[in-house]
């Protein structure tokens, strides 16, 4: 008997990852290795070279920063290669080994691998960086069935749970790196999104910045420079300030203290004091930048905030007090709180697997989702006398309803012109210059004739946001297509092969022994808050455990684990076991 393929859905998020199968009628969610459920997305890269991925590789991110690399989400879709532990990686190759992880928890939770996925993605997302997202499930050794926008993925989960009523919902998504602004309309179990507005790089990790620019400044740092002149200073800073930022949640003054040179804060550290007051004046510049997309969101839409019935707050970085008073101001009342901001995409996630499985239990939800951008092509214009090129005509406007298919007629320019290239692209502006190029089409065998021979020019999207662009020559009937999503992750057939096996040669750090590695990376940690004969001591302790890690002895092992965790107790300094409980996930 052979099992059926399964499918999961996956939350690829900038700061924390999660995955969720379809099982029994309704989403749940996958624990990693530490039987937590968000799993950050950090991989670092150990002496040994092997790959550590989640909670053991952010802890090493405070002891061991040129080690580890974490919002690589940010560079999706830039081609662009970061360098870790003296090995380079795109951020899609990044992504997978983290998707790769999450696959590993599948196996240990199911104890069979998926085949597929649904992952999400901001709606905000533009075609390059969908398609690194593609590459890196394929990298992980995962069909992507389908890339779906982050905040449809809340509102699928949102319909799943609730399917009585009519009304206007506004999605307000603002992740670690990203935010996405969604308008839809809810209707019995139909889900329409309306409009899809937002901006790729503004998240909760520039408040996080606020805060630690500030207090480098106090310290006569900055902040442009620190990093690479104190990486392990502002490591340790980053994570005083990530803490403030989450406290004042509860507190309206937060103490922040400074590490010196080498990250350690030992007891004479100097603090700083920080107030909700003057961090919300710190952040005032971050919450103008978030009115714009609300706002583009709204007319796309055509309506009013009168007509909002209530908003869905996605993302970690909604917890904070500045955030929902901002929305609570723009609503006239608080949003609704029902759902959780951490775990509410990747439920929706596996809601989209059952709808794709055409599951019972999701039988009547239907969904529609628009097109984010505006999609077109290049042409000339005439302006009085001069023809000048560089001008975009759209075809696809955004927030238009997807599948979709639409056409634009062009005309060549020249007398006896044989060939035209229609160059693709995404963005809003009035020149294709300030647009993103997604690629071209040539169209050949123009007959020879007078200038103004018509092209009609189609493009269509799908659900997939998979574009493709058909030319087509009435005078000759000719057509000529391109699939700009092509092979789905763009690479051809033997690049995606070496990319693989580019992949698979990393290995991964047992995920058994993922937390013997936090424990290390823990007890590494501590040292730095202790001085003296009691740091020797730890020290000493540490050194055994390490000793003993890595060899065979199973039993001696165990043994000192067990020995280092009474020795941290004694100290002071208790490890902490399950990760989103009382850890260090401050
Ligand atoms: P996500 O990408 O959705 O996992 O969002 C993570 C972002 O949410 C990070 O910038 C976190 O710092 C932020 N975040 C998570 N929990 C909180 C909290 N309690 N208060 C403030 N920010 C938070």
């Amino acid at each position: 008997m052979t099992l059926a393929p399964l499918t999961v859905g996956i939350d690829l998020g900038t700061t924390n990852s999660l995955c969720a199968v379809f099982e029994d009628g309704k989403p749940r969610l996958v624990p990693n290795a530490h039987g937590g459920v968000l799993t950050p997305s950090v991989v670092a890269v150990l002496k040994s070279g092997e790959v550590l991925v989640g909670e053991a590789a952010r802890e090493l991110r405070l002891t061991d920063p040129g080690r580890t690399c974490a919002m690589f989400k940010r560079w999706m879709g830039q081609g662009r290669k970061i360098e870790l532990a003296g090995k380079e990686f795109t951020a899609a190759q990044l992504s997978s080994l983290v998707l790769r992880s999450l696959v590993e928890d599948v196996k240990a939770d199911l104890g069979r691998a998926p085949t597929s996925a649904v992952i999400t993605v901001p709606a905000y997302f533009n075609e390059h960086q969908r398609r690194d997202t593609r590459l890196a499930g394929e990298l992980a050794g995962l069909r992507v069935e389908r890339v779906v926008n982050e905040p449809t993925a809340a509102a699928l989960s949102h319909g799943y749970h609730n399917s009585s009523g009519i009304s206007n919902l506004l999605v307000f998504d603002l992740g670690g790196g990203t935010f996405d602004v969604t308008v839809m309309e809810v209707f019995e179990d139909t889900l329409e999104i309306l409009s899809s507005a937002g901006e790729s790089h503004l998240g909760g990790e520039d408040f996080t910045d606020k805060i630690l620019a500030w207090a480098l400044g106090e310290i006569g740092l900055i902040f442009e420079h620190a990093e690479v002149q104190q990486p392990l200073l502002v490591a340790r800073l980053r994570d005083e300030a990530e803490r403030a930022k989450r406290l004042f949640g509860e507190q309206d003054q937060v103490t922040l203290r400074v590490p010196d040179e080498a990250g350690n804060v030992g007891h004479g550290a100097r603090s700083l004091e920080l107030g909700a007051a003057h961090f919300e004046e710190l952040c005032e510049g971050l919450i103008e930048r978030l009115r714009k997309p609300v706002e583009r969101a709204l007319r796309g839409a055509r309506l009013g905030w009168d007509q909002i019935d209530d908003v869905l707050m996605v993302g970690g970085a909604t917890r904070m007090p500045i955030i929902r008073r901002f929305v609570a101001d723009l609503l006239g009342r608080a949003p609704q709180a029902k759902l959780d901001p951490d775990l509410v995409v990747a439920y929706g996630a596996a809601v989209q697997v059952a709808l794709i499985a055409d599951n019972k239990a999701v039988g009547d939800l239907v969904m529609t989702d628009v097109c984010p951008f505006t999609l077109g092509i290049e042409v000339t214009k005439e302006l009085g006398r001069r023809e000048v090129d560089g001008y975009y005509l759209p075809i696809i406007h955004r927030n238009t309803t997807v599948p979709v298919s639409c056409e634009e007629v062009v005309y060549t320019l020249r007398p006896n012109q044989t060939t035209v290239t229609v160059a693709i692209y995404q963005g809003e502006a009035r020149r294709v210059g300030d647009n993103i190029k997604l690629g071209e089409l040539h169209v050949t065998d123009i007959p020879h004739g007078p200038a103004g021979q018509e092209i009609a020019v189609r493009f269509t999207y799908d659900l997939n946001g998979l574009v493709e662009v058909e030319a087509y020559l009435p005078a000759t009937g000719a057509k000529f297509h391109t699939v700009l999503t092509q092979g789905v992750s763009g690479l051809d057939k033997r690049a995606m092969k070496a990319a693989l096996k580019d992949m698979q040669k990393l290995k991964f750090y047992p995920r058994d022994d993922l937390d013997n590695q936090r424990l290390l990376s823990f007890a590494e940690g501590t040292v730095k808050e202790l001085e003296g004969e009691m740091r020797a001591a730890l020290e000493a302790g540490i050194d055994v455990y390490e000793s003993v890690l890595y060899s065979s002895d199973r039993e001696g092992f165990a043994m000192m684990r067990a020995q280092l965790l009474q020795q941290l107790r004694d100290l002071g300094f208790p490890f902490p076991t399950t990760p989103e409980g009382e850890s260090g996930r401050d």
